[in-house]
């Protein structure tokens, strides 16, 4: 049997609107708007993409939105000197600065000066520290996601035995910290993994954060495995994951499509960071149900 189709998108949609709804909830206690700053440098077109659907997404949800479009010669200092003004502004409860920055500004430095109470991306080493130790903080949004999806389709993770590949600070490690918070026995796989089919077929969850187009195979997977393709890499046009779609869909019990998986879940999840950052600065409760 076919695996099922993870519906991210469809998923994503259903959070947006539920964060939307509990925006005007925080409208009408707090009588602002929640808002997120945005800062691009440079002028890479796949950064520019992102950095306008999530403006767009913003105020669909309806927050506040703060665009800073940046020259890719921007110097470091003056970089930074945005972020402490934005740390500064009452107005604005999130900041994301779009990666990758251009050459010669160090992304950690940059990242080291956003506020943890306001980082909305949860890259801060305050944020990953704090999900390291299993204490509350804004959790990076793109493993989040998977880890919504995996939950809406498995419900309790307890126990199974989870394989993550790749082991970014943007996707990896986080996605490894959420699924060991989870009770999943966690393996973080990379490209140092001797007999990665061998260690990938262990697991009831697999998932794939590497960036090579098609490399996890079917034949790799145990079947049944819920598989979650974090994978974006555009072949001759198009968009494929790091999971080969047509021979993983003959043995897994569930997958994610690319496109239409993961993708729309890291925008949502921003939206959630940004409203969970907001009421934690008004001093409210956290709002529930997301
Ligand atoms: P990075 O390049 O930062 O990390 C890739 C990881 O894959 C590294 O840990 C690397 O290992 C590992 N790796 C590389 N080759 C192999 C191999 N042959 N076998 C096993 N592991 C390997 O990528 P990101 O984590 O930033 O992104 C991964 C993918 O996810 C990309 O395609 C990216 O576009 C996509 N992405 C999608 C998002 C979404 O919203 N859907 C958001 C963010 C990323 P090592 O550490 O040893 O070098």
């Amino acid at each position: 049997m076919p695996a099922e189709r993870i519906d991210g998108k469809t998923f994503a949609a259903g959070l947006r609107q539920r964060v939307a709804e509990r925006v005007r909830e925080f409208v009408s206690e707090t009588g602002r708007k929640p808002g997120l700053a945005v800062v691009l440098a440079g002028d890479d077109p796949a950064s520019q993409v992102y950095v306008r659907s999530k403006g767009k997404a913003t105020l669909e949800a309806g927050m506040a939105s703060f665009e800073h479009i940046l020259p890719a010669n921007i110097m470091q200092e003056e970089l930074i000197a945005l972020v402490e003004r934005l740390n500064a502004d009452e107005v604005v409860d999130g900041i994301l600065v779009q990666l990758p920055l251009p050459d010669g500004i160090d992304d950690k430095a940059v990242i080291a000066a956003i506020d943890p109470a306001k980082d909305a991306d949860g890259f801060h080493v305050i944020n990953a520290g704090r999900l390291a130790v299993g204490e509350e903080g804004l959790v990076p949004c793109t493993p989040l996601g998977c880890l919504m999806l995996l939950k809406d389709r498995l419900g309790d993770l307890s126990g199974l035995e989870a394989v993550v590949i790749g082991r970014s600070n943007i996707v990896g490690k986080p996605m490894a910290q959420l699924l060991l918070r989870a009770n999943c026995t966690v393996t973080l796989a990379h490209s140092r993994t001797r007999d990665l089919p061998g260690v990938v077929r262990r697991a009831d969850i697999v998932v794939a954060a590497v960036g090579r187009p098609n490399m996890v195979e079917g034949s790799w997977l145990k079947p049944g495995a819920t598989v979650i393709d974090v994978g974006i890499n555009r072949v001759e046009g198009r968009l494929v994951g790091d999971v080969d779609f047509a021979s993983a869909s003959e043995v897994a019990g569930a997958i994610t499509p690319v496109p239409g998986g993961v993708g729309p879940m890291t925008i949502a999840v921003l939206l959630r960071n940004t409203l969970v950052a907001a009421s934690a600065r008004a001093g409210i409760a956290p709002p529930e149900g997301l």
